[in-house]
């Protein structure tokens, strides 16, 4: 398939589904998103904890969805891994609900069949991933991260002064989320660039005014 989401368009839809849920997109402090109530109450599907290694012999199975029956479906195997790291569940889940909201009606997309001949995706770590999954990480990433509540956050720190590791991690530590998912978030928005010796540039403003506004 081919990329047809932009990056404005994935943050209309993640908004839309903020706001429809009652979330302030304007608060003091970034917070977490409640990505299970939200995928339990506003789209209504289930989660469900089962072993799925079996769906995928030649990949590191993270979750799958089954639109057909409405089911999350996280893989116990890693319970470990996702009760250590809170921000990787959280991130997870949001890219399920990815896959439910931008793929699972859309008759462009052909999920796997699975045995008894449901329809399911299934979502691997590592590289190599189809589109769809780098798309289902783009909306997780703009879900969990909102653009304003991250752009207020960047005024909050000021047009000229430097971003650095310390801000990152507390915003992570506020979003409940990994490290590495803000820092892709922040590389995605056009905020940050950070080089191979973990250096932070800053790229949102430009002769001292914020590019961004709220
Ligand atoms: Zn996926």
């Amino acid at each position: 398939m081919t990329w047809h989401l932009s990056l404005d368009e994935m943050e209309k839809i993640t908004q839309g589904i903020l706001i429809d849920y009652g979330l302030n997109l304007n608060p003091k402090e970034p917070y977490p998103i409640p990505i299970e109530e939200i995928i339990e109450f506003q789209f209504e599907l289930d989660i469900l904890w089962e072993k799925i290694d079996h769906l995928d012999k030649t990949g590191d199975v993270m979750a799958a969805i089954f639109p057909d029956i409405r089911k999350i479906i996280m893989n116990e195997s890693k319970k470990d891994l996702f009760e250590e790291k809170i921000g990787t569940r959280n991130f997870t889940f949001a890219h399920e609900l990815g896959h439910w909201v931008l793929h699972a009606n859309n008759q462009m997309q052909t999920p796997q069949k699975h045995d008894n001949n449901e329809s399911i995706f299934y979502c691997r770590s590592g590289k190599g991933r189809p589109n769809i999954e780098k798309e289902a990480d783009m909306f997780a990433g703009s879900l969990l991260m909102p653009k304003h509540i991250i752009l207020n956050e960047m005024n909050k720190i000021g047009a000229n002064k430097k971003i650095t590791w310390k801000h990152l991690y507390k915003m992570q530590d506020q979003f409940n989320v990994s490290i590495s998912a803000l820092c892709y978030r922040l590389k995605d928005l056009g905020i940050v660039y950070i080089d191979n010796e973990q250096k932070i540039h800053r790229l949102d403003n430009v002769s001292g005014h914020l590019l961004f506004k709220l």
